[in-house]
């Protein structure tokens, strides 16, 4: 038990050395950014959208199975099944018009139904 205090005392301490070493330290070139640094702000949007719409054909009761197998693969063929859609988070839906937006949305369901007939036909469990 000694043992323990004694331990879980000292890691704070060496914590506090090495940042302060880092903060002190000017010679340090800074990092170049790199594209991990910035994955998070680069989407798939129809993977958001079908991600959507998973989750409301589930609440909905509309898939034909929703255990954990069935709605990874459902979800895996639908993105398969779909153009990918990158865009930029700040440029997200920039250009999009009424009827582009209409015409994704039909275009995630045709997916997503066409994905739930595949499982519901040939499920993996
Ligand atoms: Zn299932």
């Amino acid at each position: 038990m000694r043992e323990e205090n004694e331990s879980s005392a000292e890691k704070p301490e060496i914590e506090l050395e090495i940042s302060s070493d880092i903060a002190e330290n000017e010679d340090i070139p800074l990092r170049k950014l790199s594209i991990y640094d910035l994955q998070d702000e680069i989407c798939n949007e129809n993977e958001v959208d079908l991600l959507n719409l998973v989750f409301e054909f589930q609440n909905e009761g509309k898939l034909p199975c929703d255990c954990r197998e069935c709605l990874l693969d459902i979800t895996a063929v639908a993105l398969n099944y779909l153009p990918p859609r990158y865009s930029v988070s700040i440029h997200k839906d920039l250009y999009l018009t009424p009827e582009l937006q209409a015409a994704r949305k039909v275009e995630v369901e045709a997916a997503l139904l066409h994905a739930c007939e595949k499982v519901k036909v040939r499920p993996h469990h």
